[in-house]
């Protein structure tokens, strides 16, 4: 069988039943089990499968047809231009949260701008590490330190750390901001925030990535009021808050971080226009 008639096949088993991109995910699952990067698999469309890898192949498009994620069952998805380990003690990191890093990045303090110590930042509810990670990655001049409730998470993104930045983070387990110190310049936070109701329906249909990283309560609000407060607390004068949120969840977390005292609160789109992430001061009003 051809690469180009494999696609076909895996495009087609894949159709309906994994809605989304059948053959973008069809195209790793055949690369991967062909040990060929995607780019060079989809210049080689007339060239023979060999046996081996196409039983491979058939193998792993029946785990996905089963609800696994092409991320889980691959081992790995790229974020912002890097590549993490994953697996289902961790959420998959999302396209959608590079808008998170883009805005934490634009409200760091530039490097040198807190003259008497390092810039500090902290990232809660961390799961694979990829938000932290990235702003480590990006501004190697700010000491960053991450935090999760899930020491099966802190696993994974202790491994990620080492992988992507040849370094050790700090790590603190905790709920929260518990594990964060005083004082910090940016609390940057992906808290779960998918309704109750929502996270069962997700189980429902197969989906592996853990509960704690998802249910965010009826709402899928109960985690922003703890992280607005505990955030104040722990910044500095002129630091900043940003965190991620559900589509329909902006003005409430909006309303949330003014009640906790923080100013310029502005709600941001990602890419597809959906409100995406809220950001606030602590006094200082900074952009
Ligand atoms: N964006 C994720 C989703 O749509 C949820 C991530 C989260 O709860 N932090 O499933």
């Amino acid at each position: 069988m051809t690469v180009r008639a494999a696609l076909a096949e895996g495009t087609g088993a894949l159709e309906g039943s994994c809605p989304g991109s059948p053959f973008l995910d069809a195209a790793l699952l055949l690369s991967s089990s062909m040990g060929m990067e995607r780019d060079r698999l989809l210049a080689s469309m007339p060239d023979e499968v060999p046996p081996g890898p196409l039983e491979r192949y058939r193998a792993l498009l029946s785990r996905r047809r089963s609800g696994v994620s092409v991320a889980y069952i691959l081992g790995y998805k790229e974020f912002y231009g890097r590549r993490y380990a994953v697996d289902p003690r961790v959420l998959v990191p999302r396209p959608d949260t590079e808008i998170l890093v883009e805005t934490a990045l634009a409200l760091l303090p530039p490097a040198g701008g807190i003259p008497s110590r390092r810039v500090r930042c902290h990232d809660a509810f961390t799961g694979s590490g990829c938000v932290g990670i990235t702003i480590a990655a990006e501004r190697p001049d700010v000491e960053v330190s991450l935090s999760d409730a899930s020491p099966d998470a802190l696993a994974v993104c202790a491994a990620n750390a080492r992988a992507v930045l040849g370094r050790d983070l700090e790590l603190g387990i905790g709920d929260v901001l518990s594990a964060a110190a005083w004082p910090l310049d940016l609390v940057v936070a992906n808290p779960p925030y998918v309704s109750t109701v929502l996270t069962d329906e997700i189980e429902a249909a197969g989906g592996s990535e853990p509960r704690s990283a998802l249910d965010g309560g009826e709402l899928g609000l109960d985690l922003y009021p703890a992280l607005a407060r505990q955030a104040f607390a722990l910044l500095a004068e002129g630091g900043a808050l940003v965190a991620e949120i559900g589509e329909e969840q902006g003005r409430a977390v909006k309303a949330i971080f003014e009640d906790a005292g923080f100013v310029g609160v502005e709600i941001r789109a990602d890419l597809a226009g959906a409100d995406r992430v809220v950001s606030g001061s602590k006094h200082a009003v900074r952009r």
